[in-house]
């Protein structure tokens, strides 16, 4: 059995490893080089690197497994070659159909405006564009094979590449769906963590499931985002007590947050219940996910994954001005919520920025990606809320001596990060 980390060893993201024997081999994760980690890549560059890759160590039997929906370990599924299988949860797939379906949603809607039009833009071309990615996007989706949920508690059913055996577990991170994977090959047992945390929602089952099935495991392949960041990790809980706290000293509130991580989702929801303020949001895909969370997950949860926001449009102003509010936004929106915010007494109104700060406090981050400072800038009162969806130092550390594994490799890190 052999492993080999394509990327990740010295940066966070871009996440591929290849895991093979002398007949099979599986990659765990394929992902797209995250902005201002490792060298930015162009699609042809991607493409050329995937051809690269499944080129060279040809087996009989190959497939690919993504822990995720995050784009640094699915965003090259694109170029997977066609007889490869490729495999992810279901709620994995169902978020990146969201999501694509969504852009082809916006795309067909501008290219018809443009069409009524009959102008020949930029603008046109580049919907038009927009509109052929998304297609080919959820066309690729459609082939992509899930594993089936059973029952929580219950173990899901291995996969079987050749002579090598995956079984996912599912973990914790800030992205719905996410999982692990217990690898069997050559006699060796694998486990590769993917991204996770203790101190989620969904968390506390880590540990207990690691002391369960990861056992006589030989190699650990762990993530080591945090090793070099000191960001407290408090709980999911506590971030909405802190939310609700501001949320009853502000009337309207705006948290900016991610649409596909349902556990913050819920702990801003739970404050503006215990704030006693109505739930807005104002994106078809925030929309879109929070129906697909609630069709899920209402049940099992207990209704902690049950949202019913309000959709915004300018005609509830006035009730709005009435209720006070909490607003979910994402920073696509930066046009509308500037529209609103123009509309609202300034002292009475704070964003809850509830994203990593790396995103507006490291140069190199605004550099390539302005939108979450610029986002934050149109914002007189600010304050940060927010908890990582990585695992700090002592869960990392707890996972290790828990699994008590003969090698431990450390993925998805910094290039200087040690445990
Ligand atoms: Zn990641």
């Amino acid at each position: 059995m052999k492993i080999k980390v394509h990327r990740g060893l010295d940066q966070i993201g871009g996440c591929i490893t290849e895991i093979s024997t002398e007949t099979s081999r599986i990659f765990i994760d394929f992902g797209q080089n995250l902005p201002g980690n490792g060298e930015p890549t162009t699609p042809e560059e991607d493409e050329t690197l995937v051809k690269k890759i499944f080129a060279q160590n040809k087996k009989q039997y190959e497939a690919v497994f993504y822990t995720h929906g995050h784009e640094d370990h699915v965003g090259l599924f694109e170029y997977i070659p066609e007889d490869v299988s490729q495999y992810m949860s279901e709620g994995t797939k169902g978020l990146l159909e969201i999501k694509y379906d969504v852009l082809y949603e916006g795309a067909n809607l501008k290219v018809n405006e443009f069409l009524e039009k009959e102008c020949d833009s930029l603008e046109y071309s580049d919907a038009l564009n927009r509109l052929i990615y998304a297609d080919n996007k959820c066309k690729l989706l459609n082939k992509i094979q899930v594993w089936q949920r059973t029952s929580p508690r219950k173990v899901l059913e291995c996969i079987c590449i050749g002579d090598i055996k995956v079984t996912p577990f599912f973990n914790c991170h800030s992205i719905y769906d996410s999982h692990m994977f217990f690898i069997e090959a050559d006699d060796k047992r694998i486990w590769h963590m993917g991204d996770y945390r203790e101190h989620g929602y969904l968390g506390k089952g880590l540990i207990p499931t690691l002391k369960k099935y990861a056992t006589d495991i030989d190699v650990l392949i762990t993530e080591g985002t945090m090793l070099k960041r000191e960001d407290k990790c408090i709980h999911e809980r506590i971030v909405s007590y802190k939310m609700q706290n501001v949320m009853r000293a502000f009337k309207y509130v705006f948290v900016l947050a991610s649409a596909t991580d349902i556990e913050r989702l819920a702990a801003i929801k739970r404050a503006s219940i215990d704030a006693a303020k109505p739930l807005y949001i104002s994106s078809l895909f925030m929309k879109k996910t929070m129906v697909y969370f609630t069709e899920r997950e209402s049940k099992l949860s207990k209704g902690l994954f049950s949202f019913e926001p309000l959709f915004y449009n300018d005609r509830m102003l006035k009730k709005l001005k009435q209720t006070g509010m909490t607003m979910v936004v994402g920073t696509s929106q930066m046009k509308r919520v500037k529209g609103l915010l123009d509309k609202l007494p300034q002292e009475e109104t704070l964003l809850i920025y509830s994203s990593w700060d790396g995103y507006y406090k490291d140069p190199e981050q605004v550099k390539v990606n302005p939108k979450y400072k610029e986002f934050r800038d149109m914002f007189y009162n600010v304050v940060d809320i927010h908890t990582s969806g990585h695992a700090d130092r002592q869960t990392i550390e707890k996972v290790i001596k828990t699994v008590k594994p003969k090698e431990v490799v450390c993925i998805h890190k910094e290039l200087d990060a040690t445990l």
